[in-house]
């Protein structure tokens, strides 16, 4: 029989308390209703406080604690604020969702210094700042799960995504060090590569660009939220704990 790896741990996360980037919509969103769904606790983190007020008020529907948090993630008072303030509201933390990101597309000629560093920041010293911290809180608890959500053009590259790549494969070698560093301490750290997912982000893709990509999905179907959220939810569960440093795809077979 083939074991039922997602369905598993949920009565294990009841209670635990999880903080999710960029948990206003999209991918975020997608991932705060899964946990929401196996009882944890979700701090929504996001730099449009109008959109993690909406996601927070929908998730205490499902019967959990949320509080919504404006942060920017690559400003290092911001990401300490939101770790008191979720230490404050649920007296601990056991997960921590590195999801934020952003996209400044261009190709490596014609790609602007500051749209390097607003990605970089934003993607990569973001992922830094806020795991910072997460450790700081996990490690006294001896127990945490840390999910850096990166891409398949980490591994991949991508017309047009020097910056994007980098801070992707950035995220990849820093996802193996935390591993390293903290597994003595019981906090696991891995890593969720989305391929081409249907969000706010790709919607703005023109429709050429997405049938050619098609073409290069086995699966003949682009990803969901909700693909990309059950990697997570298993990665952030109890029995997830002997995997660290470890990538899981979530791309239909496009990299493999
Ligand atoms: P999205 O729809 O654009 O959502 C990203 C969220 O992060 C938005 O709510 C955004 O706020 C927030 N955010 C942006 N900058 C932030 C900052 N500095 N601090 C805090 N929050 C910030 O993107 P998505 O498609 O769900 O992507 C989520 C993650 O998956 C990203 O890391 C992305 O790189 C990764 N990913 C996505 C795909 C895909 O195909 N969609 C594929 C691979 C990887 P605003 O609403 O204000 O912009």
């Amino acid at each position: 029989m083939i074991p039922d790896f997602f369905s598993q741990g949920d009565k294990n996360m009841q209670g635990h308390a999880a903080i999710i980037t960029g948990g206003g919509r999209g991918i975020g969103k997608a991932i705060a209703e899964s946990l929401a769904k196996k009882g944890v606790n979700i701090a929504v983190i996001d730099v449009n406080m109008d959109i993690a007020q909406e996601t927070s008020a929908e998730l205490q529907k499902l019967g959990i604690k949320s509080v919504a948090l404006k942060a920017d993630v690559s400003n290092s008072a911001d990401v300490s604020n939101i770790f008191e303030s979720a230490v404050k509201e649920f007296g601990k933390v056991e997960i921590l969702i590195n999801n934020a990101g952003i996209t400044k597309d261009g190709l490596l000629l014609r790609m602007r210094e500051e749209d390097w560093d607003a990605v970089i920041n934003i993607n990569l010293k973001g992922t830094f700042l806020c795991s910072k911290e997460a450790v700081k809180a996990m490690s006294k608890q001896r127990y945490g799960r840390i999910v850096n959500i990166a891409s398949v053009v980490a591994f991949m590259g991508n017309f047009g995504q020097a910056n994007y790549s980098a801070s992707k494969a950035g995220i990849m070698g820093l996802t193996k060090t935390i591993a390293k560093e903290y597994a003595s301490r019981g906090i696991t750290a891995n890593a969720v590569a989305p391929g081409f997912i249907t969000t706010a982000m790709t919607d703005a893709l023109p429709d050429n660009v997405k049938q050619e990509m098609l073409k290069a999905i086995p699966m003949n179907r682009f990803g969901t939220v909700e693909d990309v959220a059950a990697a997570v939810a298993f990665l952030a569960s109890p029995e997830s704990g002997y995997i660290t440093g470890q990538v899981i795809h979530v791309n239909g077979g496009m990299y493999m």
